[in-house]
């Protein structure tokens, strides 16, 4: 077997930290060869409920878990980290305008950069979940100059994970029936849901739906809003689905995606598509031999345009509002 691979998980008490270390330790973050050590970050109030979850994990006696280190300090917590997900963020309380929520993020995600770009290992991979993710992996991205750009990604795995799910069970075929879904844009309620160039069962999605308004009235307000929906009934936000989907998005880009199928990441724009360059917005990924390439030479027609302009303009309205508080 190989060394230990070390893996900073921030937000580490929280609820999706909470659903998201027992399946690390189990190995399907990375594989089944693959021994991790986990290095745990908190705020100083929650450092004590973090080593409440070691004590767990420990209980769990996972043979591919090398060790815990609980930290409230984010330079030592990615120290050698070889995998960051920067789970922990500052959720919107009332009356918070979007420009505070914004600087107060700013204040997490600035000093976690730094603290990346000073320690962190050659190979580090970064997922951003915490909201707003493209906008705070961006934060963290500019102040991490030593780091490639590419490693900085935003989660929006969750959404395609959701979409497939839905287009699914509208054609009454398996969720592993589709392909090539694409989300597109901001992991906010703008994102875009493509199923234009998607497949079912190697045919075109759209037209084996052939629903237009299933797809503008149903499909694509579900998929944006199904947050809310699991909020709603489970009293709730989505914890274990998202943690789930930040498994996935680091397995698919450790492991690669498979033949004939690609996955969403928010990734750093090169310009592909008209989306401005440097912007974290949601594409289609292939992952091949521990990195992704932006899938080029997609057809996107007037409506998936128009949608995919919407999202990336409040990307671009997001980005202008952090550099004018000097966050990037
Ligand atoms: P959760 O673990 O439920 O959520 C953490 C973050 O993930 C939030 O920003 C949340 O955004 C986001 N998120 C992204 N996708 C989803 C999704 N599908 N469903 C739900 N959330 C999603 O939050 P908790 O409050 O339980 O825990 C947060 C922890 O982070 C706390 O223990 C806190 O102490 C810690 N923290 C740590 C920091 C650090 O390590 N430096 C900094 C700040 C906080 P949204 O708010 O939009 O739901």
């Amino acid at each position: 077997t190989q060394a230990p691979v070390n893996v900073t998980v921030t937000g580490a008490a929280g609820q999706i930290g909470y659903a998201l270390l027992f399946r690390i330790a189990s190995g399907q973050l990375l594989g089944q060869d693959t021994p991790v050590r986990l290095r745990l970050l908190e705020i100083p109030q929650a450092v004590k409920a973090a080593e409440g979850t070691a004590l767990e994990l420990e209980d769990g006696a996972f043979p591919l878990l090398a060790g815990i280190d609980i930290f409230d300090d984010p330079k030592q917590a990615f120290e050698g980290t070889n995998v960051a997900l920067l789970v922990g963020a500052r959720p919107r309380t009332k009356g918070m305008e979007r420009g505070d929520l914004l600087e107060a993020n700013g204040g997490i995600f600035k000093p976690q950069g730094e603290a990346i770009n000073a320690g962190a290992a050659d190979d580090v991979k970064v997922l951003v979940v915490g909201n707003p993710a493209n906008t705070n992996a961006l934060i963290a991205k500019a102040h991490a100059p030593d780091v490639p750009a590419e490693r900085f990604t935003a989660m929006t795995r969750l959404d395609h994970n959701r979409a497939v799910a839905q287009l699914a069970k509208k054609l009454g075929v398996a969720v592993t029936d589709i392909r090539k879904l694409t989300i597109w844009g901001n992991h906010s309620a703008t994102q875009y849901p493509d199923i234009f160039n998607a497949e079912v069962k190697g045919q075109n999605a759209a037209e084996a739906v052939n629903d237009q308004a299933w797809l503008e009235n149903e499909f694509i307000p579900r998929v944006a809003k199904r947050g809310a929906e699991i909020i709603e009934a489970r009293g709730a936000s989505s914890a274990a689905s998202a943690a789930n989907a930040a498994i996935d998005h680091v397995y698919d880009w450790v492991n690669g995606t498979p033949e004939g199928d690609w996955v969403s990441m928010g990734v750093p724009s090169d310009g592909s598509y008209g989306v401005p360059e440097g912007l974290i917005s949601s594409f289609p990924v292939v992952c091949k031999n521990g990195s992704y390439e932006i899938v080029q030479g997609l057809e996107i027609n007037d409506f998936s345009r128009s949608r995919i302009d919407a999202s990336v303009g409040e990307l671009v309205e997001e980005r202008d509002a952090v550099t004018k508080l000097g966050l990037v």
